[in-house]
């Protein structure tokens, strides 16, 4: 279960009515149960259940079960698709360990707005269920040519490019620091677009294989890569 309070030794936490429906009433758990805790900072905590109450709740702090575990530096780009496919990214973003998601919009890009709470709750329910310490960031989402205008250009982009097609060989020759990853919409990336990114010296455009795959497949399969060549 994910909670803002901090964790420790002892430490009371009173739960939300919606935490506390959850536990009591959908999971059925009573007092004297065991809960294990995260809130992105103190690691994994196991509590008790010392008040089961289905609209307040409260758990006790005993002992920390693992240390925190925070992604590598990685953040992901992408062009959000359809609501079900974005969710999809959001959730498997979280669980490859990146460390921040930003939708953005791009000159193909068909969905509208996302709702970035709907987004951000995805990625603390991935975090939980794959018992992950951390939930990544979801931002608003963002025009691609404006977040490049302010980009720090100390954070490479891994410019995944569907009109590279060949070996995914580059992936395993990066060199380590901040990077992001970028992923187009189902159109791809416009030409004008692509000339830009090519045009910036900290963007790095590379192959996911010599197949076109589906941009949530394209997330999942770049992170994997990155992960595979600089991550932890
Ligand atoms: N409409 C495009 C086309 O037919 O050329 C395909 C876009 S693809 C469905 C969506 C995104 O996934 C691309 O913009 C790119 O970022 C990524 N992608 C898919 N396959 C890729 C590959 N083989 N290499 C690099 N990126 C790829």
């Amino acid at each position: 279960l994910h909670v803002d309070h901090p964790l420790g030794q002892g430490q009371v936490i009173a739960l939300t009515d919606k935490q506390s429906h959850y536990l009591f009433g959908v999971m059925r758990e009573g007092e004297g149960s065991a809960v294990a805790l995260f809130n992105g900072r103190d690691g994994e905590w196991t509590a008790t259940v010392t008040r089961a109450h289905k609209k307040a709740g409260e758990l006790t702090c005993v002992e920390q079960a693992a240390p925190q575990l925070d992604p590598p530096d990685l953040w992901l780009l992408f062009a959000p698709i359809k609501k079900e496919r974005t969710d999809f990214i959001v959730e498997k973003a979280t669980e490859l360990g990146c460390a921040r998601i930003l939708p953005v919009q791009t000159e193909f890009t068909n969905a509208g707005r996302i709702k970035q709470d709907r987004a951000q709750a995805h990625a603390m329910e991935a975090a939980e269920q794959c018992l992950g310490t951390y939930v990544p960031e979801v931002t608003e989402m963002q025009s691609l040519m404006q977040l490049l205008r302010g980009w720090d250009d100390t954070r490479r982009i891994l410019f995944c490019d569907e009109s590279l097609v060949g070996p995914a060989q580059t992936l395993a020759q990066l060199t380590p620091g901040p990077w992001a990853i970028l992923i187009g919409p189902e159109g791809g990336f416009s030409p004008v677009e692509r000339d830009m990114l090519r045009s910036l010296d900290y963007v790095t455009p590379v192959s996911l294989g010599p197949r076109i795959l589906r941009a949530d497949t394209a997330v999942c399969a770049a992170i994997t890569l990155w992960q595979s060549a600089l991550g932890d």
